[in-house]
C-alpha cells in the first residue's frame, strides 16, 4: 500500500477473481464459462465495428438497449445495459444500500457482495444458508434492508422457485428485492414476469455465461422504470460509455442467433447431470446444482487437496477460501469431452487417496 492510499480503503478487501492462467493450457472449469464460443454472428458483428473504433459507444447504448427490451417483452425504460453484471451490481448496492436498508445476502453466495458493500461503505450482514445449503428466505422476513438474492445461487447452484421469491418481494414493498439471475438459463426459473408488477424488483443478467461472452463484459438490468433510472444516475456519474462498441454491437447479434446458445444451455445442463451422477457414485455429495457448475465434496480428500493435485494433472476448478465451504469444490460444466478427463483424473486421485 503505498502512503497515499485513502483510509478509507486501507482496510479493504478486494475480490478475487478466479485464475486465468496465462502460461499453460489447462482444461478450464474455475470460472463458469460456456466451453463452447460465440455464434459466427456474434464474431463478424465485432470485427465490422472495429472498424469505427474512433468514436465513442452510443451511452444511452440504445439499439442493445430496444433488442433486450423486445427480447424479454419489456420498454426500452426498463432495461440499462452494463459493463458486465458486476458493475450494474455495484451500482444497485450504491443505489438501494445505505445505514437504514443494509445490505442482506447468503453467507454462501457470490463472494463480489460484501466487497461491494465494503467499497460502498454500507453495511452488510449475511444470512447463513441451512444445513442442506439452502437459502432460508424466511430469515429475511421482517428484516429492514436490500435484498441480493443469487438465483440459482453460487456457488452452491440450488434454486429458488418463483413463488418463493414472490413471496420475499411481496412482503417487503418498501425495500428492493435484487434476483441476480446469472445462472438462470440453465435450469432454474426466471422471475421476469414479476417485473411489470413489483417496483421494488431488480433482476440482473448477464451474457457472460449462457451467452458466451464472458470475455466482452456485458451485462443487463431489469426492473421498473424509476429503479432503471436510479442506476443510470450512478452510470452518468461514473461511466457513461460502459459498454463499449464492439461488445454493444455482440450483445445485438447474439439475441438474433439465440436458438444457438439455448441449445448450448440444454447440453450444459444434460452434460452437469451426467457428471454429477458419475460423481455420485465415486462418493461425492453434492447439491442439487440448477446451474452451469457443480458444487460437490468428499469425505476423504478435502476441497483444497482435490483442487491442489488436479491442477497439477492440468485441470483447473475452484476451492473457496471459507470456512464453511473448505470441504467443497466447484466444478463449471465444460464440454462432454472435457468432463470425461476430468472424471478420470479425479478417480485416479481417489484411489491414491485410498478413497
Ligand atoms: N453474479 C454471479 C452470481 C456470478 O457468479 C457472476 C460471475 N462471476 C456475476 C454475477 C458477474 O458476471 P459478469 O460480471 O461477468 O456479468
Amino acid at each position: 500500500m503505498s502512503r497515499f492510499f485513502t483510509e478509507r480503503f486501507a482496510a479493504l478487501t478486494p475480490y478475487t477473481p478466479g485464475e486465468q492462467p496465462q502460461e499453460r493450457k489447462y482444461i478450464k472449469l474455475n470460472t463458469n464459462e460456456s466451453p463452447f464460443p460465440p455464434s459466427p454472428g456474434v464474431s463478424a458483428a465485432v470485427a465490422e465495428e472495429a472498424k469505427r473504433l474512433q468514436l465513442y459507444s452510443d451511452p444511452e447504448s440504445r439499439l442493445l438497449t430496444q433488442a433486450l427490451a423486445e427480447r424479454y417483452g419489456l420498454h426500452r425504460e426498463q432495461v440499462l445495459v452494463g459493463n458486465g453484471s458486476d458493475e450494474l451490481l455495484n451500482f444497485a448496492f450504491m443505489a438501494f444500500c445505505d445505514e437504514e436498508h443494509p445490505a442482506l445476502f447468503p453467507d454462501i453466495s457470490y463472494g463480489f457482495y460484501p466487497v461491494y458493500a465494503q467499497v460502498n461503505r454500507v453495511p452488510y450482514r449475511e444470512l447463513p444458508l441451512d444445513e442442506g445449503m439452502n437459502v432460508r428466505l424466511e430469515d429475511y422476513d421482517g428484516l429492514p434492508g436490500t435484498v441480493f438474492l443469487a438465483n440459482p445461487n453460487a456457488p452452491t447452484g440450488i434454486a429458488k422457485k418463483v413463488s418463493e421469491i414472490e413471496n420475499l418481494i411481496r412482503q417487503r414493498p418498501d425495500s428492493v428485492v435484487v434476483v441476480d439471475e446469472a445462472y438462470v438459463d440453465f435450469g432454474a426459473e426466471t422471475v421476469l414476469p414479476l417485473v411489470d408488477r413489483y417496483e421494488n424488483l431488480l433482476v440482473i443478467r448477464t451474457y457472460s455465461k449462457s451467452r458466451s461472452m464472458a470475455g466482452a463484459r456485458l451485462g443487463f438490468a431489469l426492473g421498473s422504470p424509476a429503479l432503471i433510472g436510479d442506476l443510470n444516475t450512478l452510470k452518468y456519474s461514473t461511466n457513461p460509455y460502459n459498454v463499449n462498441r464492439m461488445t454493444s454491437a455482440a450483445g445485438i447479434a447474439a439475441l438474433r442467433e439465440d436458438d444457438y446458445y439455448t441449445a448450448n444451455a440444454r447440453t450444459v445442463a444434460e452434460t452437469r447431470d451426467r457428471t454429477a451422477a458419475a460423481l455420485r457414485d465415486m462418493g461425492f455429495v453434492l447439491t442439487d446444482s440448477k446451474s452451469n457448475f457443480l458444487f460437490a465434496r468428499h469425505p476423504a480428500v478435502d476441497g483444497a487437496t482435490l483442487y491442489r493435485v488436479l491442477k497439477e494433472r492440468g485441470i483447473l476448478i475452484r476451492h473457496f477460501d471459507k470456512a464453511r465451504i473448505a470441504d467443497w469444490v466447484r466444478i463449471t460444466v465444460g464440454t462432454q469431452e472435457q468432463m470425461s478427463v476430468f472424471l478420470q483424473e479425479t478417480e485416479k486421485v481417489l484411489t491414491e487417496y485410498g478413497a
